[in-house]
């Protein structure tokens, strides 16, 4: 058995959405002075690899951790929009329509969109993402998938239509998957895939950090 990490790294200073704090990690304590390393890491909990719960935008929504746990492996089917996604634009449905197989019953949809290669304090990475419209995000909801995960820190931008987007999904009880990284690997195995993105135990939060991998039995 082998795992593909879907990871992006998280760093000092590492590329975040520019409406959190910046991401520190500040020793406290290390060697040889004191004998140990700490770290303190100051970031909101939607920073790097991440769930999106419903009380993300949803006062009434469920936390993170009132997901049953098996919610978060399944089969998933990844979207390989990176021939079609430009900065600013909206993925679409017909767009989806036409990379993902009819059936999506429980399933999880990963869009590819390139922008997880593109990660950096960049205009385009930080302003410019395209984004999933109102309306594929209805079309996914239609499907009754379980969860929806894509490569850049905001399913739906940063723009006007970034709270209706998350509210069609999380209203739905549909669990998103932010800032993902595919390794090229990932475009060349048959689908669906295994995929497990369990989170951390955050009480009562609106998102949780995640190490979302691939599983591949050789
Ligand atoms: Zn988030």
């Amino acid at each position: 058995m082998r795992l593909i990490d879907l990871s992006q790294p998280m760093y000092d200073g590492s590329p975040n959405c520019p409406t959190h704090p910046p991401v520190k990690s500040e020793l406290i304590a290390d060697h040889p002075k004191d004998g140990w390393r700490v770290e303190l890491l100051t970031l909101a909990n939607h920073t790097g690899s991440h769930i999106d719960a419903p009380l993300h935008k949803l006062a009434d929504g469920i936390s993170v951790d009132q997901f049953p746990l098996e919610s978060f492996v399944g089969k998933a089917h990844i979207a390989d929009l990176r021939s079609v996604c430009r900065a600013n634009e909206p993925i679409t449905r017909e767009q989806l329509s036409q990379r993902l197989p009819a059936e999506l019953k429980d399933r999880i949809v990963l869009l590819a969109t390139g922008w997880g290669d593109k990660r950096a304090k960049t205009k385009e990475w930080l302003w410019e993402p395209p984004y999933l419209s109102n309306d594929a995000a209805k079309f996914l909801v239609e499907k009754g998938i379980r969860g929806v995960g894509i490569d850049h820190y905001s399913v739906a931008g940063i723009g006007e239509h970034n709270p209706t987007t998350h509210t069609i999904l999380l209203g739905s009880k549909i669990w998103i998957l932010e800032e993902l990284r595919f390794p090229a690997e990932v475009f060349t195995l048959p689908q669906p895939l295994q995929l497990w993105c369990l989170p951390i135990n955050l009480r009562f939060h609106s998102g949780s950090f995640t190490r979302p991998v691939i599983v591949v039995e050789d």
